[in-house]
């Protein structure tokens, strides 16, 4: 079958209209469907797995600093328990809504399946711009959402993280009002939260070394070498800037950066190491950085390097610069960076996609090994994290490809393949209770 033929539409559903930035949803069910084909799924298995199990929506006052109530509106998704407790992070945006969430919800589904982590997928949302929020409205506003979800949240139900615009403090304020209901203090029923609290060691920089293993993996099946490669990374938060240092000091040339103040290049290589410490002190943004040339984000997306890496948010590859990128690997950090109808350009074109689901799935995977660790009370070492996070991305990236050359198809849908089998494979064995 060519990589044409894949992005058909497929039999299982009637012919979505072709838009090119589709709903996230629907990016997410465009390629379930190819998926789906391959694996020939059962129509009843199609439309069990592509449902989400539950949608929670709650509406969250908050008492703001001018003393003023304002409401809120909170979500969190269970697209999927399976294979195990729902697990995903938990996103502060103002565009934030429930489509998107339910994308995202599934795509943790698959993610958890593709690196043999044995969780189901969530994730949640709040509408908020947390930019324009003090610190105590934040903490006021995290914790009447995680109360509202005391029925939702568990150690063995579901198991936030970290995701757009939340860290550690957030994580930490959910297991503190967790744990104050609960009568107990639950370090299982987050991660991602501070070392103190029961966080793992390696857990801040697991999403980006991930895609640092998985980027490495891609240039060695390509015969490139990172001595001599070139990269772009659209984004400079958790994601985008250790995936950038980390293959800096692979070796790596990092000739691009951006963040929301805009994009810096540097035709040398920047000095990752150096922008990170300079974001750090001036309020987690580049603005001003002195060793680079201003780039837009279209420049950025096309320039000519080995590798691109976005690591910002959905739908930045799209059908109208598709054809304009230059990269050979393209590492998504990000979640859904890419639409359907520009996957189907670049695999025409010949760029490797590692796709979301495998290629930041480092973060899920030693959220993982910060619950293990939490259950056993028993922590490991940073070097162990590592080599463990190392040793599972490797694994899941082999198998990835060895998938997607059995179907002669795109490693994403190599990776949906992957992860769906196996999520079909547990349902059938669990069966449908009645
Ligand atoms: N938010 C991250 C993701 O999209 C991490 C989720 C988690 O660790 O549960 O994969």
């Amino acid at each position: 079958m060519s990589s044409k033929d894949v992005y058909k539409r497929s039999v299982y559903r009637e012919p979505a209209p072709v838009l090119d930035q589709d709903n996230p949803f629907q990016a997410m069910v465009e390629r379930f469907d190819v998926a789906a084909r391959i694996l020939e799924l059962d129509p009843g298995f199609y439309e069990y797995l592509v449902t989400p199990a539950k949608i929670h929506i709650v509406g969250i006052p908050v008492v703001m600093d001018t003393g003023k109530i304002k409401m809120f509106e909170g979500y969190r998704v269970i697209h999927s328990e399976i294979l195990g407790p729902s697990k995903g992070g938990i996103r502060y945006a103002p565009d934030v809504n429930v489509e998107e969430v339910k994308a995202l919800a599934a795509w943790m589904t698959w993610k958890c399946a593709v690196v043999d982590v044995p969780f189901g997928g969530a994730k949640g949302g709040i509408v908020c711009n947390p930019r324009e929020m003090s610190p105590g409205e934040l903490e006021r506003l995290t914790r009447r959402y995680t109360a509202n979800m005391m029925d939702v949240f568990g150690p063995e139900r579901d198991i936030p993280a970290p995701d757009m615009n939340t860290n550690e403090q957030i994580m930490a304020w959910i297991l503190d009002t967790y744990s104050m209901h609960a009568r107990r203090t639950e370090t299982a029923v987050v991660t991602g939260k501070p070392i103190l609290l029961g966080g793992s060691a390696g857990r801040r920089e697991a999403t980006g070394r991930g895609v640092m293993t998985v980027t490495l993996a891609a240039m060695e099946r390509l015969g490139l070498r990172a001595s001599e490669s070139t990269v772009a990374v659209q984004g400079f938060g958790n994601v985008g800037s250790v995936a950038a240092d980390l293959l800096a000091k692979q070796g790596c040339r990092i000739l691009a950066v951006s963040d929301v103040s805009g994009g810096y290049y540097n035709a040398n290589g920047l000095d990752i190491q150096a922008m990170i410490a300079y974001s750090a002190s001036h309020g987690n943004s580049l603005e001003g950085y002195p060793d680079a040339e201003p780039i837009s984000n279209d420049e950025l997306l096309s320039l000519d390097v080995d590798v691109l890496a976005p690591c910002a948010k959905e739908d930045q590859v799209t059908l109208k610069n598709a054809d304009k990128i230059h990269a050979k690997i393209i590492s998504e950090g990000a979640n859904g960076p890419t639409t359907p109808k520009a996957d189907a350009v670049l695999a025409d074109r010949g760029v490797l996609v590692i796709p979301d689901i495998l290629a930041n799935a480092g973060g899920v995977t030693v959220s993982y090994f910060e619950w293990v660790q939490d259950r056993q009370g028993y922590f490991w070492t940073e070097d162990r994290v590592n080599r463990r996070l190392d040793r599972m991305m490797h694994a899941a990236f082999d198998s990835v490809f060895e998938t997607a050359q059995k179907h002669d198809t795109t490693l994403r849908i190599g990776a949906y393949v992957r992860g769906i089998s196996k999520v079909a494979g547990a349902l059938k064995i669990r069966g449908i209770y009645a």
